[in-house]
């Protein structure tokens, strides 16, 4: 039997962002680990989830589930190993996913925690990264909200990200004419070269309206949106009658809480009788299995690939996070905290 740890290592938020997050906001440090008590189990990450919701959770806004209390470890979804277990149906070496804490070590009695499944021929970042989180909530947001028909034009921003790259594969699959937007040449290549997008605006170095034009001349029938401000207003303004718009995200406006709609925006969205839904992922959690199995069938048959961005070092993470508000990232963002075997 291995030795279990004694200590573990954590981040705590110490301090609510104001704007970016900054050094401080966030500790790193080493902490004792209690001993299991009955129907606990202790699990080694091996990948935590960075997601643009940590710096909701981080803040005191208005979200989906308790901020994150200052003096307490930073949430985040996690997959790891179990190495020690006093929970009835939990065995040393199953690998488990859920939500947990940015830490190499966590104890769970098992709450919000699922056994992760290995699917033969997939790695275990691209299973973890893809069906945990960005799968379901593509799979979801754009089958049930965004309701795609053969022959629609579907929009999707932060194309070439973690939820992003999966719904325009999606929407290729259902027939859709998907034209992603991305912040750089090389993520807008990848999306329509690798991916199969029909076409991908670079939104840092041309200018939206302009190519929405040219690309949509038809209007826009779907809208996933991820990222809110004026890109979000660009394609709103092409909206064909009755369009559907999955509201994923709006990730523009987690660090700057002072968005503005120009005038008119909510008349156009009465005057083309617009469905636009909020939603989060967790709201279907029930159907969590129909998406996993369909997006596993899909990557193993060739149909969906995904690309993850791993990057080492729990020591790193409150950096690290930061590259999904510059758009560093290219991909899921994982922090590998220990090797998988
Ligand atoms: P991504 O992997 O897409 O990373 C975030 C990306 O957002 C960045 O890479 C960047 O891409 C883009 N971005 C950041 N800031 C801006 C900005 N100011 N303007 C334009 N683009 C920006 O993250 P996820 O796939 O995990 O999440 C994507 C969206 O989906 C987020 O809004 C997130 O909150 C939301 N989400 C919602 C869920 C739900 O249940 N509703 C669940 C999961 C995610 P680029 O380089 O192209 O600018």
């Amino acid at each position: 039997m291995t030795d279990l740890p004694s200590h573990r290592h954590a981040w705590r938020l110490r301090r609510r962002p104001t704007g970016d997050i900054a050094e401080g906001d966030l500790a790193y440090a080493a902490e004792p680990l209690p001993a299991l008590a009955e129907g606990q189990f202790l699990l080694k990450i091996i990948y935590l989830s960075l997601d643009p919701t940590n710096r909701i959770w981080m803040s005191d806004m208005e979200q989906y589930m308790p901020p994150v209390g200052l003096g307490d470890a930073m949430r985040g979804g996690v997959c790891g190993r179990v190495i020690a277990s006093r929970k009835p149906g939990v065995d040393v070496g199953q690998l488990m996913a859920g939500l947990g804490e940015w830490a190499d070590h966590i104890i769970s009695d098992g709450t919000a925690m699922a056994p992760m499944p290995m699917l033969p021929g997939l790695s275990l970042a691209a299973a973890y990264g893809t069906l945990s989180l960005v799968g379901p909530t593509a799979y979801f947001g754009l089958l049930d909200i965004g309701q795609p028909k053969p022959g629609e034009t579907l929009v999707v921003s932060a194309a070439a990200g973690g939820v992003g790259q999966i719904v325009g594969q999606i929407g290729k699959i259902k027939g859709c004419r998907v034209i992603g937007i991305a912040g750089g040449k090389a993520k807008c290549d990848f999306v329509t070269s690798e991916l199969g997008f029909d076409a991908c605006i670079d939104y840092k170095s041309q200018d939206v309206g302009a190519e929405l034009d040219r690309l949509a001349p038809k209007g826009i029938d779907i809208n996933f949106e991820q990222v809110g401000g004026d890109i979000m207003v660009e394609v709103v303004k092409r909206m064909n009658l009755f369009g559907r718009m999955p509201l994923c995200g709006l990730i523009s406006s987690y660090n700057d809480l002072t968005p503005t709609e120009p005038p008119g925006f909510w008349t156009m969205i009465l005057m083309r009788r617009l469905t636009i839904r909020g939603f989060i992922v967790t709201d279907f959690m029930p159907r969590y299995a129909e998406a996993a199995q369909t997006l596993a069938g899909w990557m193993l048959s060739g149909q969906l690939k995904t690309r993850q961005d791993i990057r080492p070092g729990l020591e790193h993470a409150a950096e690290t996070v930061k590259a999904l508000y510059s758009g560093s990232n290219f991909g899921k963002l994982l922090v590998e905290v220990s090797p998988p075997d």
